[in-house]
């Protein structure tokens, strides 16, 4: 820490950092980039990091992890706060007119494997977990009934009330499945519409468009649940208005009839019978509007808030496991702990390979993507990302590092290699201080308080 402060070219050094935006794990490159007139051949301007501190130049990680860099999360979570909320409410290049379209707010969940210890409040009070008078004793001697009101903070919230009797293999078996689920939902959706409207599938695209932003969600219990916008637009996106008939209502009763009937299939293996998996039977379909119950806003931070989540809340690790590492000194609580069990036991059978359930021991068998967003939704994060760059550009030819050339007479060699990430112990020490009252941080301690 002291050699960094007191090097020369500590004020370079602290300049990179805030360019990071305060990342915790930036990436380091060694490089040069330079420009040629394209006529003469003749070297215009190079940018080499060998004079830069350390000779690296370092640039934000970009993840979308709060456990791994808070910095890029807190990045990831704006921008996807953004996209959600211009899919809703018109902006960065989705016109107003799409506050007129039909729109819901929908959260398919996963269905039951076992009675978990939950958290149940009802007129603002707590009530008792699982109250049974006449519980049933299970097969391994556990009652089957908790009178407990749980503090939030419970970390048995989540947890089976008899872990032997709970189901880890359909757990996991259905996180493996979700994005199939989701897939069949979205397509039994489009025909159920296309139903409705009188009009062949095939020719739907030509009346309506069904666009969707959806972010899985990590129940307690260790489960997916997926939260979706689902907007009805005319052919070819937001510009144009659906069909008269393409209603909230239709709308409704397509996702309705979609989350009931979909399921996904997991062939026999071994002594095992073949598996069907549907959407849990809770399915909450909500409007969204600019002034009602559920505005714009609420569903776009509610979105966001799970964007950069992982399974990690429910108490497993946030990076890969190996198949031969000890489990047990991983310190992961039991659940956590026999749900990974269960996925690197079924990633070793040959039948069920497909689900690569090992490679995704650490995501509980989820393998999804967290945050997607259909073609016609709205802007994308590459689009807000390529925004900002050309920011950062801007800002750098106002600082003279970046000479500002024609593109058809300047010809740009760059020339880049991985040099290592991260930061020593003295820097990330120096960059937390340098960055903590940078807007990222300053926006996050903001959105949490309110
Ligand atoms: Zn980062
Ligand atoms: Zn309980
Ligand atoms: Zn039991």
């Amino acid at each position: 820490m002291i050699a960094r402060l007191n090097s020369p070219d500590y004020d370079r050094w602290a300049a990179q950092i805030h360019r990071t935006g305060g990342c915790r794990q930036p990436i380091h490159l060694r490089g040069k980039v330079d420009h040629y007139d394209r006529v003469t051949g003749r070297l215009l301007h190079r940018y080499t990091t060998r004079t830069e501190p350390d000779g690296v130049l370092r640039l934000p990680c970009k993840t979308r992890r709060a456990s791994r860099c808070p910095a890029c999360a807190e990045v990831y979570r704006t921008d996807t706060y953004h996209l959600i909320r211009a899919g809703v409410t018109g902006g960065k290049g989705v016109p107003d007119t799409v506050t007129s379209h039909p729109t819901l707010f929908v959260t398919l969940t996963a269905p039951s494997f076992g009675t978990v210890h939950a958290r149940r409040e009802k007129g603002g009070k707590v009530l008792p977990c699982h109250p049974r008078r006449d519980a049933e004793i299970c097969p391994h001697g556990r009652t089957m009934s908790c009178t407990t009101k749980h503090s939030l903070d419970d970390p048995r919230l989540g947890e089976p009330l008899c872990p032997d009797c709970y189901d880890y293999t359909g757990s996991v078996l259905f996180n493996a499945l979700a994005p199939l689920l989701w897939k069949r939902f979205a397509d039994s959706l489009r025909r159920h519409l296309a139903k409705l409207g009188g009009i062949a599938l095939k020719d739907l695209r030509h009346h309506l468009t069904a666009s969707f932003a959806k972010v899985a969600e990590y129940q307690r219990r260790g489960v997916v649940h997926f939260h979706a916008v689902i907007r009805l637009d005319g052919p070819g996106g937001p510009t144009a208005p659906p069909p008269a008939w393409a209603t909230a209502d239709a709308l409704t009763q397509a996702v309705q009839h979609a989350a009931r009937v979909v399921s996904a299939l997991v062939p026999a293996y071994d002594d095992q019978p073949a598996r069907l998996f549907k959407w849990g039977i809770q399915l909450d379909i909500r409007p969204i509007t600019l002034t009602g119950d559920l505005t714009d806003q609420a569903v776009a931070g509610y979105i966001a808030k799970y964007a950069t989540k992982a399974a990690e809340c429910v108490g497993t690790l946030d990076r890969r496991i190996n198949p031969l590492d000890n489990l047990d000194t991983y310190n992961l609580r039991d659940h956590a702990k026999r749900l990974i069990t269960e996925c690197l036991r079924l990633g070793a059978i040959e039948d069920l390979a497909d689900l690569r359930l090992a490679q995704w021991a650490h995501m509980l068998g989820f393998r999804g993507h967290f945050s997607t967003r259909s073609r016609h939704y709205g802007p994308t994060l590459g689009d807000l990302r390529a925004a900002r760059e050309q920011h950062a550009r801007d800002d750098d030819i106002t600082t003279g590092r970046l000479p500002l050339f024609d593109e058809d007479t300047v010809l740009t060699v760059s020339e880049w290699a991985y040099a290592g990430k991260g930061h020593s112990a003295g820097d990330l020490l120096l960059a937390a201080a340098i960055t903590a009252s940078m807007p990222a941080y300053a926006h996050g301690h903001r959105e949490e308080a309110s």
